[in-house]
């Protein structure tokens, strides 16, 4: 299954690469600044001929067009030189979750057939035993001075071998990287992005929606291994030769004192590092000379889209993705006013429409302004899941990517989501939406962050729950929390419960678990 249509696209094409983001761009200026990391600076032009390095090292390992490499490595630039490696021989880069447990990574490594394994040192606990279990060999990066590893440097193995002259370019529609994607629920799925794809999104963010400038210091405390950190910090700053503070864990504290000293203008994250910026504001007169801020991922509460442009005096852009589009489907342009609470106008090139969630053998369009299911076509739409024709064809119906969101377009274009289809709480037959009534709950000044989801009621079906995490030092019972909203919603809306935690289960990209919270608020089933 292909979303293209190869009348269209068959035929043609030259050829690309996403490694020639970061060759050209090391060719043009290899003096320029590509990593802050620490006090250390990673120029372009070092950056791309330790990469060349890399590349011959897996070559020599066997490595060649259209194998797939698995990469388990945080945001240091060895993700960055591994990963246009891969490209740059024309073969295919698997990313891996940094939090997944080693049977996570097993899964995934015979899933996507990877050859190769490239783990950062200290990610072997999980790792090692995943490709031992997969037989797959390993190689490794990131290893302590002084260190002794128990698999062979991938570093050693580039300083024997010979470096690979130039990338290899490929037909644009084949494979670029296979990302493994849970959405809400069941098995990872591999989503296979084209170099077209991921090139393309590159360039229309350029061009229209974010007016990223080569002195430009970007924030990349998102993860690489992820869709957002990946196309729009890593690509897209690398493309224009930006310069990008690297953060290997985010810290709140950390990320604010290191976008202060290396003076970063743009930040681009989750709406829970909005949260954690906005707290660790309080506590420092650091600021950074941002010039604007891109929130995507989760739904950015109004309230703190407003807190953060308050606290850094810099307008915040939402936008809308997803794994499958590579990631970017809709935005709040740059040098536009932003409307907050939407996600914005699609991009250039992709058509974004609301069709009837019921109706799943066909995709049945609705009209404007009314409440669908989000459904997109594009030049950033994947190729589909690998080895999984069933979930493909269910995901792509008459050309159309199912997103799986509910939500909104109006005359101007502008989408606003409203839920994922599957988050939405059906109580006594009503639907409620978890992210309005979390956006009444942070309106509440001693709550930080809110999670409304559905429990299984006998009665009624599903009963609303919260769970929330209070600003530090402030207070609140869980009952005048109920209250709060109660006062403010419809009655079918308000959380009958709220629990009050000190911390929400997290995805590594920032996604508060939600099913998680039902598993563990969810009643024990009666004895039999
Ligand atoms: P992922 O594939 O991990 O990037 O997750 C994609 C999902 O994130 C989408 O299907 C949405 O449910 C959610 N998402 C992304 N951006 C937004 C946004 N601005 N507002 C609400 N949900 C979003």
């Amino acid at each position: 299954m292909t979303t293209t249509d190869p009348a269209l696209h068959g035929e043609g094409y030259g050829t690309m690469s996403v490694a020639a983001i970061l060759a050209e761009t090391a060719r043009r200026h290899p003096d320029r600044t590509a990593f802050h990391i620490g006090d250390r600076t990673v120029a372009y032009g070092p950056l791309w001929q330790q990469t060349l390095a890399y590349a011959g090292a897996l070559r020599e390992r066997g490595v060649g067009p259209g194998d797939r490499v698995a990469v388990h490595v945080p945001n240091v630039p060895d993700f960055a030189r591994v990963y246009y490696a891969v490209l740059s021989l024309g073969a295919v880069v698997v990313p891996v979750h940094l939090l997944f447990k080693s049977g996570e990574i097993e899964f995934v490594l015979r899933d996507s057939g990877s050859r190769l394994l490239v783990a950062a040192a200290p990610l072997l606990g999980e790792s090692l035993p995943a490709a031992a279990a997969a037989g797959v060999p390993t190689v490794t990066v990131l290893v302590p001075d002084g260190v002794d590893v128990p698999a062979p440097r991938l570093e050693d193995e580039a300083a024997a071998a010979t470096p690979l002259r130039t990338y290899a370019s490929v037909n644009p529609l084949h494979p670029a990287t296979i990302l493994y994607t849970s959405g809400t629920t069941g098995r990872p799925k591999g989503a296979v992005s084209s170099h077209l794809a991921l090139v393309e999104q590159v360039h229309v963010t350029l061009i229209d929606t974010c007016d990223i400038r080569a002195d430009d210091v970007i924030f990349g405390g998102l993860p690489f291994f992820h869709t957002f950190g990946q196309s729009s910090v890593l690509n897209t700053a690398f493309r224009r030769g930006a310069s990008v503070v690297l953060l290997p864990r985010f810290d709140p504290d950390e990320a604010l004192a290191a976008m202060t000293r290396h003076g970063a203008t743009i930040f681009t994250a989750v709406p829970t590092m909005y949260v954690g910026l906005v707290q660790a504001a309080t506590r420092t007169a650091d600021r950074p000379p941002l010039r604007f801020a891109v929130s995507g991922g989760a739904a950015l509460p109004v309230a703190l889209l407003e807190a953060f442009e308050a606290t850094f005096g810099a307008p915040v852009h939402e936008g809308y993705g997803l794994t499958e589009t590579a990631p970017t489907v809709s935005f709040n342009y740059v040098g536009e006013r932003p409307r907050p609470g939407t996600v914005g106008r699609p991009l250039w090139g992709v058509d974004v429409e609301i069709a009837d969630p019921w109706v799943t053998d066909r995709v049945d369009l609705l009209g404007p302004g009314e409440l669908g299911e989000v459904v997109v076509r594009g030049h950033n739409l994947f190729k589909g899941y690998l080895g999984n024709p069933e979930a493909s064809a269910a995901a792509v119906v008459d050309g159309w990517f199912r997103t799986g969101d509910l939500g909104t377009k109006d005359e101007d274009d502008v989408v606003t989501i409203v839920d994922r289809t599957k988050d939405m709480i059906v109580r006594s037959g009503y639907n409620v939406y978890p992210s309005e009534v979390e956006g009444t709950l942070v309106r509440h000044p001693a709550v930080a962050q809110a999670a409304v989801f559905g429990v299984p009621d006998p009665v009624r079906g599903q009963e609303v729950h919260a769970a929330v995490v209070l600003e530090p030092g402030a207070h609140a019972t869980a009952d005048e929390l109920v209250g709060y909203v109660r006062d403010r919603i419809a009655a079918y809306k308000y959380p009958r419960v709220v629990h009050v935690r000190d911390a929400l289960p997290m995805g590594g990209s920032g996604k508060i678990l939600k099913r998680e919270l039902v598993a563990e608020y969810a009643p024990a089933p009666a004895p039999s």
